[in-house]
């Protein structure tokens, strides 16, 4: 990953969101449609009109990662996928070596239809896991047992999809130690090559929020205990942290997450996806209606778009990558953002004090224990980064450096 940008090729990642679920999970507030599925080849024309007008096949860009997210992408058939796969493939440059994933409900995939994805370019597959056990995904809402997670990844396996990763989550109402330790026990014996581990929010809007008196939660510490435990068994099982929730294989960290945290260029199709090209961030209505009017009948559908100015963007830069084990240096903060570090650094200190933050001469990141308190950490910086003493003098840092 380099967060020091250069000039002629780019690389971009291509994400699209499929906005329709089975049912709705009871924690969940991503934007997707439950049992909407009448809309569904409607839905696939206007994405590809929608891709085919934004060609960017002569351009400098190269993309090099296209992730289907949800919703539940594999509910659309693996038809309208290809179909959407293919129109990518026609209109941007995209690179032998692309990763292209799929997100998956495990009750929406069959073995045919992965072999099918498979020869249509998609090598890899994040599968929505959550827990192995059967309480805590009623608890959830979700609709499928530890079993269909086990046969997506032999599907997985036997199409020659071999770059796994499966979501768990943590924080779960009556959760304990135990049931989370066989979660993660569970899913390491399937040797993916990726695991996420979320801890569980409670999002404004989402059934759980609206009774969350009526769940029993593991307490603060009873979580930060259980999740430096899995930090600690997915590295002995030769899993690397890269970011606060993601661990990965070698080499097999997702390329679309990174993108993300380390402020790469995405472009995201899609009722509610966001995007960022250039300096400009924009994202696309949340309505899967009006996105599918808009794009067939040329009307709008951009929801907000900013540029951003160089302070904004230091923030951004110190907010995403403090989340990641790369972490940040003064040398990027100086020369790409034109921010000074001694007010950073002061604060960092302070929680390297702490044990919450390593240094190892170049870069600051946060450790186990302070992805715990990101918030905290994050938030402290970024008052730090308020009282710098303002933007740097080019000229001057590039003689520096
Ligand atoms: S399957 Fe995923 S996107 Fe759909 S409701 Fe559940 S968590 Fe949300």
């Amino acid at each position: 990953m380099s967060d020091v940008g250069g000039e002629g090729v780019r690389q971009l990642g291509i994400y699209i969101h499929i906005p329709f679920c089975k049912s709705k999970c009871s924690y969940c507030d991503f934007y997707s449609n439950p049992g909407n599925k009448s809309l569904i080849s409607l839905y696939t024309k206007a994405l590809c009109e929608h891709i085919a007008e934004g060609n960017l096949k002569n351009s400098d860009y190269e993309v090099d990662s296209i992730f289907f997210g949800g919703g539940t992408p594999t509910l659309i058939g693996e038809n309208n996928l290809i179909k959407i796969v293919n129109t990518i493939y026609k209109n941007f440059n995209v690179l032998h070596e692309c990763e292209v994933t799929v997100e998956t409900n495990p009750n929406t995939v069959t073995l045919s239809m992965l072999k099918k994805l498979a020869r249509a370019g998609f090598n890899r597959i994040s599968i929505g896991a959550q827990s192995s056990n059967p309480f805590e995904l009623s608890e959830l809402g979700r609709i499928h047992t530890f079993d269909q997670v086990l046969r997506a990844v032999s599907y997985a396996r036997t199409a020659k999809i071999e770059n796994i990763s499966i979501d768990l989550m943590f924080g779960i109402p009556n959760q304990t130690p135990d049931t989370w330790q066989s979660s993660v026990d569970n899913v390491i014996a399937l040797n993916p090559s990726h695991i996420s581990c979320y801890a569980l929010k409670l999002e404004p809007g989402t059934k759980m929020h609206q009774n969350a008196a009526s769940y029993l939660f593991p307490d603060e510490d009873t979580q930060a205990d259980m999740y430096l435990k899995a930090v600690r068994q997915l590295a002995d099982a030769g899993y690397e942290q890269y970011e606060i929730s993601n661990f990965a294989k070698p080499g097999l960290e997702c390329r679309h997450n990174l993108k993300y945290w380390s402020l790469g260029e995405y472009w995201g199709f899609g009722p509610s996806a966001h995007s960022f090209i250039g300096k400009l961030r924009f994202s696309y209505i949340r309505d899967t209606d009006l996105y599918i009017n808009g794009v067939l009948k040329h009307g709008v559908i951009i929801d907000k778009s900013e540029t951003g100015n160089a302070a904004e963007r230091a923030g951004e830069y110190l907010m995403l990558m403090l989340r990641t084990t790369e972490g940040i240096s003064s040398k990027v903060l100086e020369k790409k953002y034109l921010t000074y570090f001694e007010e950073i650094e002061k604060c960092l200190l302070k929680y390297h004090k702490q044990g919450l933050v390593e240094f190892d001469g170049v870069r600051w990141s946060l450790t186990p224990r302070g992805f715990l308190i990101s918030n905290t950490i994050i938030s402290d910086v970024l008052i730090a980064l308020e009282n710098s003493r303002g933007v740097v003098n080019k000229a001057n840092i590039y003689k520096k450096i």
